[in-house]
């Protein structure tokens, strides 16, 4: 049975920098299917806000493409995609000058504008401060308008703190949606629900049954043509601070009083405070930097990243291994493994709790031999949770024991699609509901944890190792898990 969805209160939402790659890709055919799926009242309205010049008509058509582009054909309705495009509207504005300002207002002013006003900046953060002013001068607040950005949220922490400062002096903290697409995902929810939705979990999710947790989102991908602005970031910045750091709190938190954005935050915040700092000669000990070079993925052979940087030298890390170690009673002796890269062998990102062995088995060496259970929760590509058991193989060949999958996901057994995590997060702005975003302590206390990694780089002068493109990182990423009798789960994918 397909699940039905509730309209949400009609809004308004403006998405600065409408024309560009996260506008056309996620949020605007993110947007269509919540207006398939019935979500969107008559009266919500589309502004694309950017520089360019465009008329009406060119936008709609550009989105039109995108929506082809990057929507499956068969939810491609001729009547919806219609509708869709005919609640766009496009605004000239300079977002860095006084240009178009005037126009945006009276556009959202026309007709009866809706409470709610949702301004989206799919922009750089370096325009994150002056747009937030720009709405300010030229009156675009409303009680109900939200404000949502998204990574970068700084290069460090002071670079953060500026941003939600800049933010902050005009927009009311639950105002401000941070967007975190990993907390969007269907899996990640799911790990909330699984964890405290079932009796089963929670008294054996700690230490005592714990070995450790791996938390690895890898990319066949390299940096491409986007080289010299990922060159700015790197693998540290882009995914570890926000991303994974983000499902190490979902993994670790304690459980919250309620669904309450702020009570589930305050978990968050609580993990990420408890973090063990990683400094001084742990910063050798405890992370791993790559850079891929030439290598062949699926047979075919990829540049390296220096080439695609046309031959700069850059000592930016594609690749990063970090073992995390919290503080508490909860998980003392449990370490995270966080592990990302680009043009790793395949595309996927996966949680795997690995719980501890039986105490002793029964089991003699002929049945095969015990494996110890473990939860892995793919998060792409296919979502899904698995929950690995030991079952006897069927039939009367003696004994023998088989390590299973008992499969917990629900989109593979009902066949229903999962929405994209931007479609829910995008519904929860419009709603209110900050639960899935970050607030700015959570921000400020992650870059607290990274920056000093980052500082020991620097002082211990650890440049990236290299690692061909198309393997799992560079040796020493084997070697960190080795030296605890540990392995990666490269053979769960
Ligand atoms: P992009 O393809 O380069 O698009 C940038 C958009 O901003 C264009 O529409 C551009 O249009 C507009 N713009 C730039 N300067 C402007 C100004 N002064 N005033 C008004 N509009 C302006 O970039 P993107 O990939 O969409 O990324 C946008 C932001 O989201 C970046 O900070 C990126 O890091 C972040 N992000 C992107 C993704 C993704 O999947 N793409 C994912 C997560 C985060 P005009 O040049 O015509 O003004």
């Amino acid at each position: 049975m397909a699940p039905s969805f509730k309209p949400v209160e009609p809004f308004d939402i403006v998405v600065f920098g409408g024309t560009g790659d996260l506008a056309l890709r996620k949020l605007l055919p993110g947007l269509y299917h919540r207006d398939l799926d019935g979500q969107l009242e008559p009266q919500v309205r589309i502004f694309g806000a950017a520089r360019g010049t465009l008329t009406r008509e060119g936008y709609q058509k550009m989105v039109r493409e995108a929506l082809k582009q990057f929507v499956k054909e068969a939810d491609l309705e001729r009547a919806k995609v219609d509708a869709f495009i005919e609640r766009l509207q496009f605004v000239r504005v300079d977002a860095s000058g006084d240009a178009g300002w005037d126009d945006l207002r009276a556009a959202l002013e026309e007709g009866t504008p809706n409470d709610i006003r949702v301004f989206y900046l799919a922009v750089g953060p370096g325009l994150f401060g002056t747009i937030c002013k720009k709405l300010a001068e030229h009156d675009l607040r409303t009680p109900g308008t939200r404000i949502v950005i998204e990574k970068p949220l700084g290069t460090d922490f002071a670079s953060a703190q500026a941003i939600n400062d800049a933010v902050g002096e005009h927009f009311e903290e639950h105002q401000i949606f941070r967007i975190d697409h990993y907390l969007g995902k269907e899996s990640v929810q799911n790990l909330v629900v699984l964890r405290f939705a079932n009796r089963l979990f929670e008294p054996i999710w700690n230490a005592t049954a714990i070995d450790h947790v791996q938390i690895t989102v890898a990319e066949d991908l390299g940096a491409g043509e986007r080289a010299g602005y990922y060159d700015q970031s790197g693998a540290t910045r882009d995914m570890v601070q926000n991303h994974i750091l983000q499902m190490l709190c979902l993994v670790a938190m304690e459980p919250p009083a309620s669904l309450d954005a702020d009570a589930l935050r305050d978990e968050k915040l609580k993990v990420l405070r408890s973090l063990r700092p990683i400094v001084g000669d742990d910063v050798r000990s405890k992370t791993v930097r790559g850079q891929y070079r030439g290598g062949a993925i699926d047979g075919k052979p990829v540049p390296g990243y220096l080439e695609e940087l046309n031959g700069h030298v850059s000592t930016t890390e594609t690749f990063v291994v970090v073992k995390a170690e919290i503080e508490n009673w909860r998980w003392n002796g449990v370490p995270f493994y966080l592990r990302t890269g680009k043009r790793l062998p395949s595309r996927h990102s996966e949680i795997v709790i690995q719980f501890k062995s039986v105490p002793h088995s029964i089991f003699g060496e002929a049945t095969g031999g015990l494996t110890a259970n473990r939860l892995v929760l793919r998060l792409q590509p296919n979502e899904s949770v698995k929950l690995f058991m030991t079952i006897k193989d069927p039939g009367p060949g003696g004994l023998r024991l088989r390590d299973v999958p008992l499969n917990l996901s629900f989109a593979e057994t009902f066949h229903i699609r999962y929405p994209d995590a931007y479609e829910r997060l995008l519904m929860d702005v419009v709603r209110g509901n900050a639960s899935l975003f970050m607030r700015k302590d959570e921000v400020a206390a992650a870059w607290r944890w990274i920056d000093p990694i980052r500082q020991g780089w620097e002082d211990f002068n650890m440049t990236p190792k290299l690692y061909a493109a198309g393997s799992w990182g560079p040796t020493d990423a084997t070697a960190l898990i080795a030296r605890d009798g540990r392995n990666w789960y490269e053979d769960a994918i």
